[in-house]
């Protein structure tokens, strides 16, 4: 064991996709062939140097361990997987003889080849960020495959840095996966932590030897009340994990992080345990109150890491009270160290990069790097004396103060309409009642829809580029999005399709389409940040009061109506997900937030009604996303949350079918919140968990409509008509007929033209030949 301090300020974790998405680039170019995998780690290589130095210039050292090196190819679970030897037996062809897996290898895994299908990806605990899900057995050989990870710390020093390693620790690796397939029932892939743990003690006496000081394990499946695992289960493993890895002779030292709440009774067992630092999120959660006399005892001789920065937001906050935060932390322990509450995964890289945003608004922010600047600042305070940093935290309160203060951001016709709602506004007519009125429709059994977004093709994606440059004239564009249109109703009309789509080509991305068009948002020009793979998402951010000053969509959907005599499903983004996919305010609460952007909703779903469109969907797949890690903050979140959706809703007629679409499978955690949305029908993602969730929609006795996804969208693969014919009967199996649909997972703007056809035409196929087995 080493006595190498803990670095006074440091931060959990970087945005890997670089600042112009260099990493996204490289990676879709190696996937495209345009690339070989030599040039792949050249460009990756360069990125991870350009971000060491860039955390240095912003106050991080280059030698004391500060800096963290938590770049990912396509995801930190995946690459955990990989170290440990983790491999499902159907890749295990992409082994070498010594059971490693090269680049191409590992992309296989996360996005699936021919018939096998990738791992499962699922949101990684309240954030849009997703991990692929570990599939482990009984039989998962574990073994040590540290070679990517030692070669980047080793890349590190060469360039003159001692970085501080980052993986997914082994409690949280093994509560996020799921048993492989075949394991025998009951079986539980934490049952496999004494095998997993010696993987990850070998691993770090590989770094210990490589001269690694300290290495970061992230644990924020501690934190978390919704894993699966009896709590008990969840404290044993944390003792019997780290007391392994802490009393390994040869290590670097250990720092164990829980970011996104509080650890709560995960404390004890970890301050017992063996290990030198622990990261509190002191953001979304407190300072441990009078721990145990033990506890206590344990912590004082730890080095506690203060977490006080928001990971998880843009705003430039109250710098002051964060360091007050971090300082009180000096009652428990003499060692106190100041970082971000969670990896800056969730930010965008730099504020300065936004020319266009409005320098007020500018003043109230911090991204990633102005974030790292925070805490270089804190961390002198701490070392210096608070005198050292006082003009940095008033700087910081006087913009607070300003914000507060700003036109736009209290808005008293928003707040009067807000304040004046009664219960009868959350309401339709019943159920029942509304079936009847919808018989109008007049659609088959089994009908069959897709989730909204068509291909967005470079041809969409160009002429938008074209119109933000002023080489498109708004009327020049709006005529191509109408042809775009109209392929796809003709596209959908051949196919055969039921409930048609307008295919959303005029759609950047379905939050920050609304918040252009929105007041209260703003929005940027290189705010992207990870969601998955390759995948960024640009949220918005909403920092005033919403109100809608014009009708969104009805333009589009009407035209789109206009052409075909099958109904043409009206498409909104719900209230929550508005919410979930932004950067929000956080200077009110979020239900008086949601419940404003449901209003500007209302008034649309009103004005889609009077234009003729019969059937509207509220997209809220971001309703699990937000649900609180810990349950005694759930059912006051699900009562907003459900609520903004019905506010939205509330005024649509009995006649009007009201879809919703869920992106997730993880029905059984949100049924009573799914069902008390009320949606005429839902939506929701199956595909790849093969119809699982049909047992958790028959036993929960769910009796709306509700369409398990088919075909799984976030893979290039195209499923056979047999196997969504053999998915289909699964869930006829379990659900009425007059209530199930037909539909992808989830929307179809990522995928190419070839692939969503030929997928569609099976899933057509596969319908038929249901509908005749009924
Ligand atoms: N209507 C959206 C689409 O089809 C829904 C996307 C989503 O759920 N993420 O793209
Ligand atoms: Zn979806």
């Amino acid at each position: 064991m080493t006595a190498h301090a803990f670095p006074t300020g440091t931060i959990l974790g970087y945005p890997r996709i670089g600042r112009r998405r260099e990493l996204k680039r490289a990676v879709e170019a190696f996937w495209a062939g345009t690339i070989d995998a030599a040039e792949l780690e050249a460009r990756a290589a360069e990125l991870r140097a350009a971000t060491r130095e860039r955390l240095a210039a912003l106050g991080l050292g280059r030698d004391d361990s500060s800096i963290p090196e938590s770049f990912s190819y396509y995801d930190q679970v995946l690459d955990a997987a990989i170290a440990v030897g983790a491999v499902p037996e159907r890749f295990q062809r992409l082994q070498d003889d010594a059971g490693r897996i090269d680049l191409a290898g590992y992309f296989t895994i996360a996005r699936g080849e021919g018939d096998d299908a990738p791992l499962e990806m699922t949101k990684w605990f309240d954030s849009n960020y997703h991990y692929l899900v570990p599939e482990i057995g009984p039989d998962t050989a574990f073994a040590l495959h540290a070679d990517r990870i030692l070669a980047e710390f080793a890349e590190a020093r060469a360039a003159g840095f001692l970085t501080r390693p980052v993986l997914v620790g082994p409690v949280t690796f093994l509560l996020l996966a799921k048993a492989a397939e075949g394991a025998p029932d009951g079986f539980r892939p934490i049952d496999r932590l004494d095998d997993l743990v010696p993987v990850y003690a070998e691993l770090l006496a590989e770094l210990r030897a490589a001269g690694a000081a300290w290495v970061q394990l992230d644990e924020p499946a501690l934190v978390s009340e919704s894993i699966d695992e009896p709590r008990d289960r969840v404290l044993d493993a944390i003792g019997v994990a780290y007391d392994v890895l802490g009393s390994a002779e040869d290590r670097p030292a250990i720092f164990v992080a829980a970011p996104y709440g509080a650890l709560g009774d995960a404390l004890p067992p970890l301050a017992a345990a063996p290990i030198e630092a622990i990261g509190l999120d002191l953001v979304r959660g407190t300072a441990p109150e009078r721990p145990d006399p033990a506890t206590e005892e344990s912590l004082a001789s730890k080095t506690l890491v203060a977490g006080v920065i928001d990971g998880h937001n843009i705003w430039r906050g109250d710098l002051a009270h964060a360091f007050e935060r971090a300082d009180a932390l000096r009652s428990l322990s003499s060692e106190v160290a100041v970082s971000t509450s969670t990896s800056l995964l969730h930010v965008p890289h730099d504020v300065d990069d936004e020319s266009d945003l409005d320098a007020r608004l500018v003043s109230w922010l911090a991204f990633a790097d102005q974030k790292v600047a925070q805490v270089a600042t804190l961390a002198r305070g701490l070392a210096e004396g608070r005198e050292s940093i006082e003009g940095d935290l008033d700087a910081a309160s006087a913009a607070l103060a300003d914000r507060a203060g700003a036109p736009g951001v209290r808005v008293p016709a928003v707040r009067d309409r807000l304040a004046a709602l009664a219960d009868r506004d959350f309401s339709r007519a019943a159920y029942d009642e509304r079936v009847a009125a919808q018989e109008s429709l007049d659609l088959p059994e089994l009908p069959t829809t897709t989730i909204g977004s068509f291909p967005q093709t470079g041809d969409i994606r160009r002429a938008r580029a074209r119109l933000v440059k002023g080489e498109l004239s708004d009327g020049e564009y709006r005529g191509l999005m109408r042809e775009e249109i109209e392929r796809v109703i003709r596209l959908q009309e051949e196919l055969g399709l039921d409930v048609l789509v307008h295919g959303e080509p005029e759609r950047n991305d379905m939050v920050q389409y609304f918040a252009e068009l929105l007041d209260g948002f703003a929005v940027t020009q290189h705010g992207w940040v990870q969601s998955y793979g390759s995948r960024c998402t640009r949220p918005s951010i909403l920092w005033g009061d919403v109100s809608r000053p014009a009708p969104m969509t009805v333009e589009w959907s009407t035209y789109a109506q206009s052409l075909t005599g099958k109904p043409v499903k009206g498409m909104l983004t719900g209230p929550v997900t508005i919410l979930a996919w932004s950067f929000v305010r956080d200077d009110q609460p979020l239900g008086d937030t949601a419940r404003q952007v449901a209003l500007a909703l209302r008034d649309e779903i009103g004005d889609l009604e009077s234009a003729g469109i019969r059937v509207i969907q509220v997209d809220e797949p971001a309703l699990r996303e937000l649900l609180p890690l810990k349950l005694a903050d759930q059912p006051a979140y699900l009562d907003w949350s459900v609520g903004s959706f019905r506010l939205a809703t509330g005024g649509a007629a009995a006649a009007t079918q009201v879809h919703t679409h869920l992106c997730y499978s993880e029905f059984g955690v949100v049924i009573d919140a799914i069902r008390n949305l009320d949606a005429d029908v839902t939506s929701i993602e199956a595909a790849r968990s093969r119809m699982e969730v049909v047992d958790d929609i028959s036993t929960s006795g769910f009796d709306h409509g509700i369409g398990p996804g088919v075909y799984d969208i976030h893979s290039p693969r195209v499923p056979s008509a047999a196997e969504v014919q053999a998915l289909l009967e699964r869930a006829v199996a379990e659900i009425p007929a007059s209530k199930l649909w037909v539909n992808p997972d989830c929307g179809l703007k990522t995928r190419g033209y070839d692939e969503t056809v030929a997928s569609l035409e099976h899933i057509i196929e596969a319908t038929r030949a249901v509908r005749a087995e009924l």
